[in-house]
């Protein structure tokens, strides 16, 4: 495989007696790296009224069967799950591991207290060797008397089952790294990319929902851009596609007007169903 990227097989078992019917997304966090308004900026965009164009950190929150589920923990995720109301964590799920999408972890000390439990962790190799150097005070077993988040490391290797949902891997490249989308029934969440290899795509199809990434519309060699996102909707032809890891380049609204029907800038809070 070129680059050196993971290829998973589509052919994977995508039934089970016990599978729950349905799945509420929400988009947590709609926002790049640096966050909308940016600081120090005062842009159209940052200074916008629209509650829209306050775009926290890029995460979704998957809750089905009564278990949430977080997609990385931003720099954001105490007042997203706050504003969410995400009264337990079952599990997080990283795509990769820029700051921008792990910085939050040690805010799930309250779901451990609560749960009296640890919450497990699933991620790339490569993401929990960054997470235990980043994390070190979690994982060295230094003794202290603070509290710290107790979590347990799962290495997705493929498809793998959380809470009898199937969850199914979708490789690509970040630049000169990689990250992974994930798929879960007829919806997929693929932030952080810059391109997509072929045996990806075809995990990618027949989507009812699709959130991709859709940085800006000047081209950035580390994120899909709105030309290339939308140039991969016309492609994958998902019923519904939402862009995020959104800068303040795209005002909600005007970007919006220009964008086929079928694809919105996905934004903090936006919820759907998926059939799974
Ligand atoms: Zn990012
Ligand atoms: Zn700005
Ligand atoms: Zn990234």
């Amino acid at each position: 495989m070129r680059d050196g990227v993971l290829s998973f097989s589509a052919s994977s078992q995508r039934t089970s007696q016990k599978m729950p019917q349905s799945l509420e997304v929400t988009v947590l966090g709609s926002g790049t790296s640096m966050g909308v308004p940016t600081l120090g900026c005062h842009c159209a965009v940052c200074e916008s009224k629209d509650s829209h164009d306050k775009r926290t950190r890029p995460s979704v929150l998957l809750s089905y069967g009564g278990r949430n589920v977080v997609i990385d923990t931003t720099p954001d995720f105490r007042s997203q799950a706050m504003a969410a109301r995400v009264d337990r964590l079952d599990a997080i799920i990283y795509t990769h591991s820029h700051a921008d999408h792990i910085f939050g972890l040690d805010d799930i000390r309250p779901y451990n207290l609560k749960q009296k439990a640890t919450v497990p962790i699933y991620a790339a190799e490569a993401t929990l060797q960054v997470l235990q150097r980043s994390f070190a005070y979690i994982f060295d077993d230094t003794p202290t008397d603070s509290s710290l988040p107790g979590v347990a490391l799962h290495t997705v290797n493929g498809p793998f089952k959380l809470f009898d949902l199937e969850i199914i891997p979708i490789p690509a490249r970040h630049g000169p790294g990689n990250v992974l989308g994930f798929r879960f029934g007829s919806a997929a969440y693929l932030t952080d990319f810059s391109t997509i290899p072929e045996s990806s795509k075809a995990l990618l199809r027949g989507l009812d929902h699709f959130v991709l990434d859709a940085l800006r519309y000047v081209p950035h060699p580390m994120h899909s851009n709105v030309e290339q996102s939308l140039a991969l909707v016309e492609e994958l032809k998902p019923k519904h596609a939402w862009f995020t890891h959104i800068c303040h380049d795209l005002g909600h609204e005007q970007t919006n007007a220009k964008l086929p029907e079928n694809v919105r800038l996905a934004y903090d809070g936006l919820r759907f169903e998926v059939q799974v």
